[in-house]
């Protein structure tokens, strides 16, 4: 039987948030790990935070996951594949071109690559709760979302939305093309797909500016720098830690009866009200920077989220708020002074 140390797992997008994460989890669990990366010094950057597993850890450029025949060279002789490399911002100069698009065509690239190669088990994509949220329901208070929902979003609406709603349906189409892949080509590997909402916790990945922080940590950072003065309007009341989602990726990597299953990855509901309290209470030195609500301001009703499959298949128990909000504050106070030297 192969051991972890025989496997050579691929993780796209190996300088992110989340995949840092997963990166480590892989490494800790005894893998080999080849990180795509856009350049040399993206590759640099991640080998210095895992200085200590030099001789189990490499990279492949990957420019661009839209580009044909984008992981043609990245796959060869990998055993599986974690696919997290997608645009993840709000604020795009064209929806289609900057968030549709690359979403959609990197994870066919990564399919295709995997299906030319006969050793590769299983592929585990980084989906979405905006894969999963209907955003035209708003805050939904009587429905509890499952794996069972999806985005509903029509392509002609999300080239011409916002960008959260356009971000939102570029996990969608790219999960649903991943799917009909699998429908379709029948390969000789099996997918999962992991969905989690809001992603806190711990920032590790290499971090030079704090203007240039990914999306959700600088959606907490926001309650941290005094930029707020009144806590904002809750856009997406659920959220998982980053380490529990890490997790959730060896799990369906490892785990057979995740085998073409797609898990909504999430510790529960939460607000911004509750975030900012848990800020004041741990941090005393920012306590007045951290925005507090308008007087007599109601928590709207928000719908549920179940975490039931992700329990009872995967085996997943969840970190705490509180716990989670915690580290992420105490991370990014430390980068903060990092990177003022
Ligand atoms: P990051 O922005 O930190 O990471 C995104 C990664 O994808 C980066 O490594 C980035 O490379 C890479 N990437 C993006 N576009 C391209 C492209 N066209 N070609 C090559 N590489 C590309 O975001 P997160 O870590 O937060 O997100 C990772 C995944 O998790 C995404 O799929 C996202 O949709 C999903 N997700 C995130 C959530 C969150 O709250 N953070 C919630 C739910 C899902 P580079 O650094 O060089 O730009």
């Amino acid at each position: 039987m192969s051991t972890p140390r025989d496997q050579e797992i691929l993780i796209t997008g190996a300088s992110g948030f989340v995949a840092t994460h997963i990166v480590k989890s892989f490494l800790e669990h005894g893998y080999r790990v080849r990180g795509t990366v856009r350049s040399e010094q993206s590759a640099a950057n991640v080998r210095d935070i895992f200085s200590q597993y030099s001789d189990r850890l490499s990279f492949a450029i990957v420019k661009d996951i839209a580009q044909p025949g984008a992981f043609e060279e990245a796959v060869k002789g990998i055993d599986g594949i974690i696919h997290t490399a997608s645009p993840f911002q709000f604020v795009v100069e064209d929806q289609e071109k900057d968030l549709l698009q690359p979403a959609i065509r990197g994870t066919l690239e990564i399919l295709r690559a995997a299906q030319a190669r006969s050793r590769i088990t299983r592929v585990v994509i980084t989906s979405s709760f905006a894969a999963m949220a209907n955003l035209h329901q708003g805050l939904w208070p009587e429905h509890t979302y499952t794996e069972a929902d999806w985005n509903p979003e029509t392509y002609e609406n999300a080239r011409a939305a916002d960008g959260v709603s356009a971000y939102c349906a570029s996990k969608a189409f790219a999960e649903k093309a991943a799917w009909d892949f699998m429908e379709k080509e029948k390969p000789h590997f099996s997918l999962a797909t992991i969905c989690p909402p809001m992603i806190y916790g711990p920032v590790e990945q290499c971090v030079q500016d704090m203007s240039k922080l990914n999306t959700s940590a600088a959606d907490i950072y926001q309650l941290m720098n005094g930029s707020m003065t009144e806590v904002p309007v809750m856009g997406f009341p659920a959220w998982a830690d980053v380490r529990d989602v890490a997790d959730a990726h060896l799990r369906a990597f490892q785990i057979n009866e995740a085998m073409n299953e797609r898990f909504f990855i999430t510790s529960g509901n939460y607000n911004y009200q509750q975030v900012c309290e848990i800020l004041r209470a741990n941090f005393p030195q920012i306590k007045d920077k951290v925005p507090h609500s308008q007087i007599g301001q109601i928590q709207p009703a928000v719908y549920k989220v179940s975490n039931q499959k992700a329990q009872a298949v995967l085996g997943m128990r969840f970190r705490s708020l509180e716990s989670s909000i915690k580290d992420t504050a105490e991370s990014l106070l430390k980068l903060e002074k990092k990177v003022e030297k």
